[in-house]
């Protein structure tokens, strides 16, 4: 199971960069949709049903080449 998108952690072994990236996500999620009688809509209770990284680019560089995500024992 992974853990949520905003745990993770990258880091670019091009320039080193450990806190700017661009991070493309696809995420499917169910939510309560709460209309009033007027219509005005109010979302709660939204859940994620899967979520998956599909690229993260380094902002310093522009390029994902060399992004590596890093594991909980080296943060
Ligand atoms: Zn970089």
């Amino acid at each position: 199971m992974w853990a949520a998108v905003d745990a993770r952690r990258y880091r670019c072994a091009a320039c080193g960069n450990l806190t700017r990236f661009d991070v493309t996500t696809t995420r499917r999620t169910r939510a309560f949709h709460h209309f009033t009688v007027g219509g005005e809509l109010t979302v709660e209770d939204e859940e994620v049903l899967s979520e998956v990284v599909e690229e993260v680019s380094c902002r310093w560089c522009g390029s994902g080449r060399a992004v590596e995500e890093l594991r909980e024992s080296e943060v």
